[in-house]
């Protein structure tokens, strides 16, 4: 007797209860990519990057990189976080069923808020052409929305990515509304300037009867590199010096003030704290249990 073998599963749904909202990450996807030198670390040597690979127990030259909007449901308000690949590539894009089968329907999100401009955020916001999402308002950073459409600030290999803001977002632009850092987009949730990993890259504090939470979108990229080296440059950095300096001081405030975090690449379920372990130096914690109570 043979028997079938099933092929490796992992969990895609998860939700935590901050105060008074309900928070969902969702794993869009994942790929796999070469690296993750020279795409994190293009200022340093190949050997130095691989020796930190090996002391984290990863390997060299394969990395992992998954795609997690969130939902985070505030009682009046069903809220997505970014929208993951949509139809960019046929091995993402889970977003739609997996809206479905954590028990919400993608008519009741009324407010759709990207972080950020890049593929894998604004890829599933071509779904309201096939007639999703259609009850939702879209939020986005002004400085973001500005630099993607004058093109002001948008490194030459972005081309793709700015003719493919323009396929999907410009004919949206009467349904959205651009808010700025230090503005709310609900009660409880506001933005927090991200800039450097794209030209008005947007993070957001998550606050309900006294507990936080903070979205900090692609801040990081990676848990270990990200973390450990932030001062490392990624090539996913539009800005590699201005992201550097957004990256340490986040991370820096949510592991003095012990914030929990969501991060869109981290992975699943996204979420986890950040621990100082030297001068601009960090460790990834992933969540366990502490938002259980
Ligand atoms: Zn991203």
């Amino acid at each position: 007797m043979t028997i079938h073998k099933t092929g490796n599963i992992q969990p895609e749904i998860f939700r935590v209860t901050l105060g008074e909202f309900e928070i969902s990450t969702l794993l869009d996807g994942i790929v796999q990519r070469d690296g993750p030198y020279p795409i994190f670390g293009s200022n340093k040597k190949e050997s130095e990057v691989h020796e930190l690979l090996r002391k984290n127990y990863l390997p060299e030259t394969k990395f992992e990189h998954g795609f997690t909007p969130l939902i985070i449901n505030t009682g009046k308000d069903l809220i997505l976080f970014d929208t993951g690949n949509g139809k960019l590539n046929d091995n993402h894009g889970k977003l739609l069923n997996l809206i479905e089968k954590s028990g919400y329907n993608q008519q009741d999100i009324t407010k759709i808020v990207i972080s950020h401009c890049h593929p894998d955020h604004i890829g599933g916001l071509a779904l309201i052409n096939d007639g999703y999402f259609n009850n939702a308002t879209i939020i986005i950073g002004e400085t973001e929305y500005d630099s993607w459409k004058t093109g002001k600030n948008i490194p030459k290999q972005r081309k793709p990515n700015r003719e493919l803001f323009e396929k999907i977002c410009i004919p949206l632009s009467e349904r959205m509304s651009f808010i700025k850092p230090d503005q709310e987009v609900v009660t409880g949730i506001t933005a927090v300037n991200g800039f450097g990993h794209s030209p008005g890259h947007m993070c957001f504090n998550i606050e309900s009867e006294n507990k936080r939470i903070f979205y900090a979108a692609d801040i990081t990229n990676h848990y270990v590199v990200s973390m450990q080296v932030p001062d490392w440059h990624v090539m996913f950095d539009d800005d590699k010096d201005l992201a550097v300096e957004s990256r340490k001081r986040i991370l820096s405030m949510l592991a003095k003030e012990k914030v929990p975090m969501i991060g869109f690449h981290m992975p699943f379920p996204s979420i986890g704290y950040v621990e100082e372990k030297g001068t601009s130096s960090f460790n990834w914690l992933p969540i366990s249990y502490q938002l259980s109570f």
